[in-house]
């Protein structure tokens, strides 16, 4: 593109609230084919909420809730937001934890009140030997509904199950549905179960998913894609998502996520809303189409 056109389609990328960070940027984005979007913070809110508790055994709803908070305490992710503002809400003591470890993109665990308390995915709790069996059933129910499970063991045992429910953004099904009608692929990506995933892009109207994707692996995945031919625009908000917005061909950071995610992107989406991302495919068509 000469560089006229390419400081026009900037200028009305930025009007638009767009930023587009270079010329091959503007030039790449139009010939992208598919459209890899993360779910939490991208096509959902990002602010999920705690909906519901269910225990198994003799512990109450409360004091499982206290263990769960206390053991979330020091966890930065969104799920571990959610769960303490549910335990704050319901006026709850507090307590406090040891020995606090984070597990990526599974859980953590740690100690609270003399009890050994892990938090997480099914995988979390399969893979310290718990057996899950009585709590599957009830995790595939909140799954079912579009929300995560959170499974709870304590001592070893299982002890019962949490959700959490994020709110899909206004226009996440209008954007969805103009990217389809431009011709792209668009596919969904997370590290949350597959169940809860499949449930959420059926609301948006994706049917394409790759679930329980862990976050050093989310770049494996967009590499594969390249691999197939797919020319690959990977749109994100999480530290999570910044590897693989640098492997994309073009990264779409959405503006209200992490400084990391909007580092290593070549487009940032101020407002925060998929319309931002047919926003910038429609300019870089029509930057190109002028030049040809
Ligand atoms: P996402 O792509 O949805 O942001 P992550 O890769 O961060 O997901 O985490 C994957 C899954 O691991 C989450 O959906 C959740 O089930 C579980 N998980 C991660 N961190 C926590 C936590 N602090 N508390 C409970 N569950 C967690
Ligand atoms: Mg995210």
């Amino acid at each position: 593109a000469t560089p006229l056109s390419i400081m026009v389609g900037t200028g009305k990328g930025a009007q638009a609230g767009i930023l587009i960070r270079s010329a091959e940027a503007l030039e790449t984005a139009h010939s992208l084919d598919t459209v890899v979007l993360d779910k939490t913070g991208t096509i959902t809110a990002g602010k999920p909420a705690l909906t519901d508790i269910r225990t198994i055994g003799t512990i109450t709803e409360d004091d499982l809730l206290v263990l769960v908070a206390a053991a979330e305490a020091d966890s930065e992710h969104p799920l571990a937001a959610a769960v303490m503002a549910g335990a704050r809400s319901r006026d709850l003591a507090t307590a406090t934890a040891s020995g606090f470890d984070s597990i990526t993109g599974k859980g953590v665990q740690a100690t609270v009140n003399g009890h050994a308390v892990l938090v997480g995915t099914q995988r979390l709790l399969a893979d310290a030997v718990i057996a899950t069996s009585a709590l599957d059933p009830i995790a595939a129910k909140f799954s079912a509904q579009g929300k995560t499970p959170i499974l709870v063991a304590v001592d070893g045992r299982p002890a019962g199950v949490l959700a959490v429910a994020d709110t899909i953004k206004d226009d996440s099904v209008a954007a969805i549905a103009a990217l389809h009608r431009l011709g792209l692929d668009v596919v969904m990506i997370t590290g949350d179960n597959a169940r809860t995933a499949a449930a959420i892009a059926r609301q948006v109207g994706i049917r394409r998913v790759l679930a329980e994707v862990l976050p050093e692996h989310k770049a494996d995945e967009i590499r594969r894609l390249q691999a197939e031919g797919s020319r690959v625009g990977m749109v994100g908000d999480g530290i999570n998502d910044a590897p693989a917005l640098a492997q994309a061909d073009i990264g779409l950071a959405i503006g209200t996520g992490t400084d990391v995610a909007i580092e290593a992107a070549d487009i940032t989406l101020i407002s925060g809303s998929l319309t931002g991302v047919v926003t910038a495919i429609r300019l870089s068509r029509a930057t190109m189409r002028n030049i040809r």
